[in-house]
């Protein structure tokens, strides 16, 4: 695997294993990509955010990622966003036993127990983290700067269901570890500097 800025690049797709790992920026110009990810890359991949919602579902995508490719996620999102009441966190957080079980017979989202009740469980986490430092976004701010290390122990101590890989791609996908994009990728310029 290579790395940038002393990070490894994304795991995100890696078409075979036993094929040379490319970076996401050469693979989604590859034509046998799913053309579901040419505008996530484009526009989104590493591009910070703003919004608790918009973070909050960035984070349980890559939670429910887990397992499974990034296209079935991406194919998915429109249905998440609607079971998932547009990954509203107060809504989210007050979702009850009965809300787990329609979205465990929600074939539009991914399945899972773990993952539908770690949703809940996180919102009701952001929630609390809101009420503290006034947003989301601002208690990732105070943490901007950490290495991977201190933010997978961060984040596993904080949240659940969040492994290494799943918190390294939440934070290189929203801008708070660098390496998204290749140096060569037409996006890179776009990256915020450090
Ligand atoms: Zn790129």
């Amino acid at each position: 695997m290579g790395t940038l800025y002393g990070y490894p690049y994304s795991s995100r797709f890696q078409p075979r294993a036993n094929l040379t790992p490319m970076s996401y920026c050469v693979a989604v110009r590859s034509p046998t990509i799913d053309p579901c990810h040419l505008p996530y890359h484009d526009t989104e991949y590493g591009f910070p955010l703003q919004n608790d919602n918009d973070l909050f579902e960035r984070l349980i995508l890559e939670i429910n990622q887990a397992g499974l490719s990034w296209t079935t996620i991406l194919k998915k999102r429109a249905g998440f966003r609607e079971a998932y009441a547009q990954f509203d966190i107060p809504t989210i957080a007050a979702f009850s036993e009965d809300d787990h079980a329609r979205l465990m017979a929600d074939a539009r989202i991914i399945r899972n127990r773990l993952k539908i009740k770690a949703a809940t469980r996180n919102a009701q986490v952001a929630l609390e983290l809101i009420s503290q430092h006034g947003s989301f976004a601002a208690w990732l701010n105070l943490h901007r700067g950490s290495d991977l290390t201190a933010w997978t122990k961060l984040f596993r101590k904080t949240f659940a269901f969040t492994g290494g890989e799943i918190v390294r791609e939440f934070l290189v996908s929203t801008g708070y570890l660098p390496g998204a994009h290749d140096p060569d990728c037409p996006i890179y310029f776009l990256m915020p500097k450090e």
